[in-house]
């Protein structure tokens, strides 16, 4: 008959030995752990017909090995691997407890959280939610009085009932992107050789090597040893470029986080406990009933504040620039197409757009130091509440936020969602909230119709969109998706000052991304747009620009397209920035330069469209229409990536267009209302 092994595993003086002589009555042995004097318990009992051999593994605070106890405990679990844990904890210093669970978590073993000393917990006015907690963990969680045999025989039942569960939805640690990265592909080389590994989990082992914990042991013998600790060294020392501390710090960090996550949701202390760090300081402020919202929203404005008004002063420098460029060209280049095409097509279509630059730096940099400050994981925390209202989880708000930035990073980020539903959600409502390539065209249209309150003008463009993705998850949660979505964990690490040098690496990641799109698409997007504006050549020697256009393919195109915007007050011109607009956002606004055949100040461009019939009205209903349509091709990319679902993307294209439409036709119409009354 099968006898199941189990160990107990816990800090010292957590009740491991009371709770072990509870279990085993007298049958049990005492002895040393080969080689030192440690002492070694194992015992015997049965429970319903089940015969079980417990061991009392020497009290740790970790399992990282630095003590000759912490090191027999890793070696036990490791080579004896026994069939579940029980990590036992004092419920009066739960924190501190958890350090030693979270190590545990990662190596993926099968165990019972057992919560002791039930007694002094109520005592001492502390209020564990262990529901909550044992929702979160995915693992059973149970509370003991171990020295009054209290909940024991419930801990029986429970361990019974676990033996034979499967492993499937096991909790993970997030170690943040950077980090989880790294594992995932030292994960991946380590499943080549799934002998090496043996039945040992993967992750755990890449986590262990990263954090250079002498797990190297186990791998020594192998001759793909060298190998993989090249890969290792690789990903470890660009961490340590962006830390610039040791990883097992970082680790440690990240660790802490989930902790402070997890007790800030589960636990409530009545008496006032008298030791505040300073992350926990911070946290009181931030996370404060009545403040946590006015400091977001604080923080929210003065990022805009930031990306704007900095941003415009670099802005105006860099339309300098391209605007003596572009006369520098006229002045030397003979007259010919090669100049019309440099001039027209590139500059005014590549240039239109560099010109917002500074101002999506400036947003990702903001971005950046929020994320390595550790204030976005309280802004996850902060919206918990308000996302479960929609059925999503906090985690969601970090993907919409990010969004903001770009909507393909911030698509990215649901990947941090463990339910599928929830990142499928997720990244379809990330399209509606405005990302930066859109912002130009709202400072372009605002400065030229709005120039007085140009900002409340966007705050509302923002915030239509976050309505709209708030309504569109709504929708989705109460018709297609109606699992109910799991709880977890939100770490919540501790506060750190980035370094200048993660930030500039963060920024400079999705910063690139835009260069190279300007690089790419832009510049391809504005030669053919300009292309088929140019093309085919009218015959007349004084060539009518406008009439040019007009007879153009592009021209041919819009016009064929514009009964269909009529409502909406959009002329051809409008209508081809709309569909060269899927290019990328940006595109709009050179498409815009290019057709209006704007110099390469706004007044002009200005001047141009409001001849050309533009209102004020047509300007914001352009600009809704913009912020809901189609995504640019990068996102729809993405969301067909994470969603895995062409149906999906395809819902997210014509739903888009649909919403678009309606709200572009209810703003213009609306805002003209207005206009009558003021
Ligand atoms: P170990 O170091 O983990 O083996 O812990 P022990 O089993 O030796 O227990 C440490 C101390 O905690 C002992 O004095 C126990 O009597 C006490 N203890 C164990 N369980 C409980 C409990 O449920 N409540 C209280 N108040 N004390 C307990
Ligand atoms: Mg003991």
């Amino acid at each position: 008959m099968k006898k199941y092994k189990i160990a107990l595993v816990g800090n010292p003086n957590s009740g491991k030995t009371t709770l072990f002589n509870l279990l085993t009555g007298s049958r049990q042995h005492v002895g040393n752990w080969a080689g030192v004097t440690v002492e070694k318990k194992e015992g015997f009992f049965e429970y319903k017909g089940i015969q079980f051999e417990v061991i009392d593994l020497p009290g740790i605070y970790g399992l990282s090995a630095n003590t000759i106890e912490e090191k027999i405990a890793r070696d036990y679990i490791i080579e004896e691997k026994p069939d579940l844990i029980i990590n036992i904890v004092d419920g009066t210093t739960l924190e501190r407890s958890l350090y030693l669970t979270s190590q545990l978590i990662d190596s993926h073993s099968r165990m019972i959280l057992a919560i002791n000393m039930l007694d002094e917990v109520v005592d001492k006015g502390i209020k564990i939610d262990i529901k909550k907690l044992q929702n979160l963990l995915k693992f059973p969680v149970i509370p003991i009085v171990a020295k009054k045999e209290k909940g024991i025989k419930e801990l029986l039942d429970i361990l019974l009932n676990s033996l034979d569960q499967r492993h499937e939805d096991r909790i993970h640690i997030n170690y943040g992107e950077d980090i989880e990265n790294a594992i995932s592909e030292i994960e991946c080389k380590l499943n080549c050789y799934p002998e090496l590994t043996g039945e040992y989990f993967a992750r755990w082992i890449a986590i262990e090597l990263l954090s250079e914990s002498d797990i190297k042991n186990i791998l020594e013998k192998s001759k793909e040893y060298c190998e993989i600790i090249e890969e290792v060294n690789k990903h470890s020392k660009a961490l340590k470029d962006i830390y610039k501390e040791e990883l097992k710090e970082v680790f440690n960090d990240m660790r802490l986080g989930f902790i402070n996550g997890l007790v800030k949701e589960c636990v409530t202390i009545e008496t006032k406990f008298s030791r505040i760090d300073i992350t926990d300081f911070i946290d009181r402020i931030v996370l404060n009933k009545y403040l946590s919202f006015p400091i977001f929203g604080i923080i929210l404005w003065l990022t805009f504040q930031i990306t704007f008004d900095v941003g415009g002063i670099l802005s105006n420098f860099i339309e300098n620039l391209v605007g003596q460029l572009s006369n520098f060209i006229v002045a030397i280049m003979p007259d010919s197409m090669l100049k019309d095409l440099i001039v027209d097509g590139i500059i005014g279509g590549v240039g239109g757009v560099i010109v917002f630059l500074p101002q999506i730096m400036l947003l990702f940099l903001v971005i950046a130091f929020l994320e390595d400050s550790g204030y976005m994981a309280r802004i996850a925390f902060i919206m918990d509440k308000f996302m479960h209202f929609l059925g999503l989880h906090g985690k969601s708000f970090i993907s919409m936020f990010m969004g903001i930035g770009c909507n393909v990073p911030g698509i990215m980020a649901a990947r941090v969602l463990e339910s599928e539903d929830d990142r499928k959600i997720t990244a379809l409502i990330n399209p509606f909230v405005s990302c930066s390539a859109r912002l130009p065209i709202y400072i372009l249209l605002c400065g030229m119709f709005f120039p007085k309150n140009g900002g409340t003008i966007i705050f509302l463009i923002y915030l239509t969109g976050i309505f709209v993705s708030i309504i569109t998850a709504k929708i989705l949660k109460t018709f297609f998706f109606k699992k109910e979505s799991l709880p977890f964990v939100m770490e919540l690490p501790p506060y750190r000052f980035p370094t200048l040098k993660s930030i500039a690496i963060h920024m400079w990641e999705r910063a690139s991304q835009f260069l190279k799109k300007m690089g790419g698409v832009i510049l391809i997007g504005s030669i053919i747009i300009w292309a088929l504006g140019y093309f085919p050549l009218s015959s007349h020697k004084e060539r009518d620009k406008t009439a040019q256009l007009e007879n153009s393919y592009i021209g041919k195109l819009g016009k064929m397209s514009e009964p269909i915007f009529k409502p909406l007050g959009f002329n051809w011109k409008e209508t081809v920035a709309l569909i060269t607009g899927i290019v990328g956002k940006e595109v709009v606004v050179s498409t815009l330069s290019v057709l209006y055949n704007a110099k390469d100040d706004s007044e002009d461009l200005k001047l141009k469209m409001q001849s050309d019939g533009v209102d004020k009205e047509t300007a914001l209903s352009f600009m809704i229409f913009v912020l809901l349509y189609v995504p640019c091709i990068a996102t729809i990319a993405a969301i067909l990536r994470e969603t895995n679902s062409v149906k999906w993307t395809l819902f997210s294209l014509f739903y888009g267009i649909f919403v678009a439409y309606i709200f572009a036709f209810l703003f213009k119409h609306l805002a003209s209302l207005v206009g009558k009354f003021i």
